[in-house]
């Protein structure tokens, strides 16, 4: 496995292997890395012949209020995962090399851009869609895999590929989770023991709404508002929304069809926490396949 922190010392590497016709795939993550990456690591590893992971915390998508200085950064047991899990390049690109001064462009990937997180996280998609376009014009993959536990990102990107003509296939990768159902996230690291219980809360509201659908209910307000009356039973538990959408365009549905999205963010103590499920996917544990998103 090799690291690079330059651009142009990766993009010689990279080169040399698309002159080799090796089929290059590609995992975006900010490090902290967990099964849930490791999942898309692999599924790319295969795929295809070269693999690579860039790692980097990125700025534009952090809020002036959200601490970017906290998030974890554990190099060091990163790269030893990747290692294990048949990565051959790493991207750790810097800060400055990513944002030279000046830097004006960003890319807004409008009426996606507005609802569900990005309506509590104001300016957040645009600092994704603005790296992860970064980042596809430095690696040139063939193929980009990213986790349904971020799917509205997934569909902002996919929307970000299919406007801006990206030459790359997308790979949409099941959410992997505990035992108990909840989602891996690089923040569950800050939740406390009680907060850790509670926060199993989201997944079982999900699983509530598949019930409440198999038994043949197709209001989106019955199903949010029974969804809601679980999760207010943890007093730790602040929710930031709860919707029920349409894949494609993210907008709020009032019945429920197949192929739509039930996505949460809740507050559990000060970690905000986020997870969702496609209709019709199957259970977790049943999901082993890509998701199912229209236009990927
Ligand atoms: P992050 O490091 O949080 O930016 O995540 C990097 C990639 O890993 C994104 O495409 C995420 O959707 C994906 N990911 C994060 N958690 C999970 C999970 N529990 N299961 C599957 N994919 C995940």
């Amino acid at each position: 496995m090799k690291i690079f922190y330059s651009f142009e010392k990766l993009n010689a590497a990279l080169n040399k292997r698309r002159q080799d016709k090796k089929r290059i795939g590609f995992v975006p993550t900010m490090g902290a890395l967990h099964m849930g990456h490791l999942s898309l690591i692999k599924q790319a590893a295969r795929e295809n012949n070269t693999v690579v992971v860039s790692i980097f915390v990125n700025p534009a998508q952090f809020g002036p209020k959200e601490d970017m200085k906290k998030y974890p950064r554990p190099l060091k047991n990163d790269l030893s995962l990747c290692r294990r899990s048949g990565v051959d390049f790493i991207f750790l690109p810097d800060s400055k090399s990513m944002y030279p001064r000046p830097y004006s462009t960003f890319v807004n990937v409008e009426g996606l851009n507005e609802v569900l997180c990005g309506s509590v996280r104001p300016g957040h998609f645009r600092g994704v869609a603005t790296v992860v376009a970064k980042l596809l014009n430095i690696v040139r993959p063939d193929v980009l895999y990213l986790g349904q536990k971020d799917a509205q990102q997934a569909v902002i990107i996919a929307r970000m590929i299919n406007d801006l003509n990206f030459p790359v296939r997308v790979k949409v990768m099941p959410t992997i989770r505990e035992n108990d159902g909840l989602a891996l996230s690089s923040r569950n690291a800050y939740l406390s023991g009680k907060e850790r219980n509670d926060a199993v809360v989201l997944s079982k509201a999900l699983l509530l709404a598949q019930t409440l659908i198999d038994n043949g209910q197709r209001q989106a307000d019955r199903i949010i508002s029974r969804m809601k009356q679980l999760i207010s039973k943890k007093r730790s538990a602040r929710i930031d929304y709860a919707g029920i959408v349409d894949l494609e365009n993210l907008m709020p549905l009032k019945k429920i069809k197949p192929g739509c999205l039930i996505a949460l963010a809740v507050k559990i103590g000060k970690t905000r926490l986020i997870d969702n499920v496609v209709v019709n996917q199957g259970r977790f544990s049943k999901q082993r396949k890509p998701c199912p998103f229209k236009y990927v």
